[in-house]
């Protein structure tokens, strides 16, 4: 049972493989698998030291790569099972399980360098979470809800998106290929792999895959309001997990209904009814200019140390 189970993930995460070629650690390929006899407690060379440090670098509490597999090694591949969904006790590594530990730490690195660029792309930014009292005084009323142009970058927007891109498709705008002939939220175009951050302090309450949604995480708030993140390629939040602004929720893709690379974002309302999202992101994510004379603040600064 254990052995089908694991043969599952392998066929699995061996067409991830081949789809993710374009990753750093793939072009140098996984390290040949050394042989079961190299990969048990009690056995001592350089692929157990090179497990090790991937083991190390993916968070296991391993104190040193040092070529032995011991206890410390025994237990972090047991964990490392477990956590993929497998019950081993730890004392040897197969070829599956070695190809799993490799991919693992290939994903792993992806959404770090993804993690560096989206820092980077939008380090100058300052965002005030708003409270209600104060949405009235800093968006003016004819802008409330109002869609963004299509083609727009996130980055010119006055309020913080999910993830950096071009808008492609706005909210309520017609179209045939949507259900009911509409589109129910906004679309934000952006290479594979690009990370999602939450913008709001939510937990996740849905991770899964959803029908035409594909890989969907769903965030629900203090206020019973929900955010709704799409297609994505990887799930890296999980349910149950509570985020606050600026932590990952997963990988942008194409999963699920959709012509290309992109983040479906919607919200509802606590009745579960659709609402504009502008109006939700517009009402919580205000960007403000960083104060560069604490003496010129502005009152939306000031607001954003309440
Ligand atoms: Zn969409």
């Amino acid at each position: 049972m254990r052995l089908k189970r694991r043969l599952v993930t392998l066929t699995i995460t061996g067409i991830l493989a081949s789809t993710l070629s374009i990753s750093p650690a793939f072009a140098d390929g996984i390290p040949n698998y050394p042989g079961s006899a190299a990969l048990q407690t009690g056995a001592e060379n350089s692929a157990v030291k090179k497990m090790q440090a991937a083991l190390i670098e993916l968070g296991y509490d391993i104190p040193v790569s040092n070529g032995k597999y011991g206890p410390a090694t025994t237990r972090a591949v047991s964990k490392f099972y477990f956590e993929n969904g497998d019950i081993d006790d730890g004392t040897s590594v197969g070829p599956l399980g070695w190809n799993e530990i490799f991919i693992a730490l290939d994903e792993q690195r992806a959404v770090n360098k993804s993690e560096k660029e989206y820092e980077e792309a939008t380090k100058e930014e300052v965002v005030a979470q708003l409270n209600p009292e104060q949405v009235a005084t800093v968006i003016p009323e004819e802008q409330r809800g109002k869609q963004p142009a299509r083609g727009a970058s996130s980055k010119t927007l006055p309020y913080k998106m999910p993830v950096a891109g071009q808008i492609s498709a706005v909210y309520n705008q017609k179209g045939r290929r949507w259900a009911g002939r509409r589109h129910d939220g906004i679309d934000i175009r952006a290479p594979r792999g690009t990370v999602i951050k939450a913008v709001v302090e939510g937990k996740v309450t849905f991770a899964g895959w959803q029908k035409a949604y594909g890989r969907l995480i769903i965030l629900e708030h203090a206020d019973g309001t929900t955010s709704w993140y799409a297609h994505m390629s990887k799930r890296v939040a999980k349910k149950g997990d509570v985020l606050m602004p600026g932590d990952t929720i997963g990988l942008v893709g194409a999963s699920g209904h959709t012509t290309g690379s992109h983040l479906h974002f919607e919200t509802h309302n606590a009745n579960g009814e659709k609402t504009n999202p502008v109006t939700w992101l517009q009402s919580r994510v205000w960007k403000v200019e960083p104060a560069t004379d604490p003496a010129a603040e502005t009152p939306v600064t000031e607001s954003a140390t309440n």
